[in-house]
């Protein structure tokens, strides 16, 4: 029995230590279960600060998208993605980068507080974290228009400030965390075809690549929005011709191009759905607007991932071949 006891403390140990470690817990719930725990935090903090839950879920949203996009940026500890570099958190001039002491950090002109009252200000604390935001937020004001201030202020760059307003405004929208579902789009029962066709050259218009898979199909057959999203960009482009842009919660742009027009009620800041229609399959484009028939009528769908800084396009392709694949299966599932 006695040399039981070893290895009994030592699984005991090993439990504990999961038990306690915020990254092996994480990965253990689902995704419904990581949001409601996120949501749970979004409103503690609202209570402390009055900075609405969902511009501090915006902020948090779009910080995770940059996290999974930049590759040298290292995986959150808990549910949280906001992140400061321990520069930023405890300070320039700050001898100590480790320095968790609020006084001190405040000091030394760093930014990081105590958000869950321990005394501590713990860069890694999703609750110091969200607070030290938030009370950066509650220095410009409640509206949104202080709100898109003080993301400027922050992040110095329009398009996240942009983004992060998206975010905003769907969440507020839809009063939860829980958008992540996707359509295909094109109706799985009408007639289309599509291949892998990225990287493949393009001759008008000068040396380009092809950023993005075009799935051919009949002139005014429906184009539905693959995602939750705002409605970026909407008008006409000499290549793309008549074309949509729509920019989700992972902060990814996706494109729509060649339209021969557009559903009603489709504008730049309008909320989107997946499956909702958005327009119709044509062949706009390569020419001034209006000009169409260059090519066979064609949906051209692009997908952009934005890091924080630039932007990029990326193989729709897999994605298109996933939301296809779970389309039918709610078909043959009957809801
Ligand atoms: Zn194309």
């Amino acid at each position: 029995m006695r040399k039981f006891l070893p290895s009994l403390i030592i699984t005991l140990l090993t439990c504990l230590w999961i038990a306690s470690n915020g990254q092996a817990a994480e990965q253990e719930l689902t995704l419904e279960e990581r949001n409601l725990e996120r949501l749970h935090l979004y409103q503690k903090i609202e209570a402390l600060t009055n900075i609405p839950w969902y511009y501090i879920a915006a902020v948090d949203t779009y910080e995770r998208g940059v996290r999974r996009a930049l590759r040298d940026r290292p995986r959150e500890e808990g549910f949280i993605s906001i992140f400061y570099s321990p520069n930023q958190w405890a300070g320039p001039l700050n001898p100590n980068l480790d320095d968790q002491d609020p006084l001190s950090i405040s000091m030394f002109g760093g930014i990081g507080l105590d958000g869950n009252g321990d005394g501590i200000a713990d860069r890694m604390n999703d609750e110091d974290i969200l607070y030290t935001f938030a009370n950066h937020l509650e220095q410009y004001g409640f509206s949104s228009e202080d709100f898109r201030i003080a993301l400027w202020d922050y992040y110095q760059r329009e398009q996240s400030v942009t983004i992060i307003s998206g975010h905003a405004r769907l969440y507020e929208k839809y009063g939860h965390l829980d958008l992540h579902d996707h359509a295909f789009p094109l109706p799985l029962r009408s007639n289309y075809s599509y291949r892998s066709t990225w990287g493949d050259r393009r001759g008008w218009g000068g040396r380009r690549i092809h950023e993005g898979t075009d799935i051919f199909a009949g002139y005014q057959v429906p184009v539905r929005s693959t995602a939750f999203g705002i409605v970026e960009i909407k008008g006409w482009n000499i290549y793309g011709g008549w074309r949509v842009g729509i920019r989700d919660l992972d902060n990814i742009y996706h494109y729509y191009a060649h339209l021969s027009g557009f559903e009603k009620g489709i504008e730049e800041g309008a909320i989107v759905e997946p499956g909702q229609i958005i327009g119709y399959v044509g062949s706009s484009g390569y020419g001034k607007p209006g000009t169409q028939g260059k090519f066979p009528p064609h949906l051209h769908y692009g997908m952009y991932r934005d890091n924080g800084f630039i932007e990029w396009s990326f193989d729709p392709f897999p994605s298109l071949k996933n939301w296809e694949r779970q389309g039918f299966q709610k078909l043959r599932s009957g809801n």
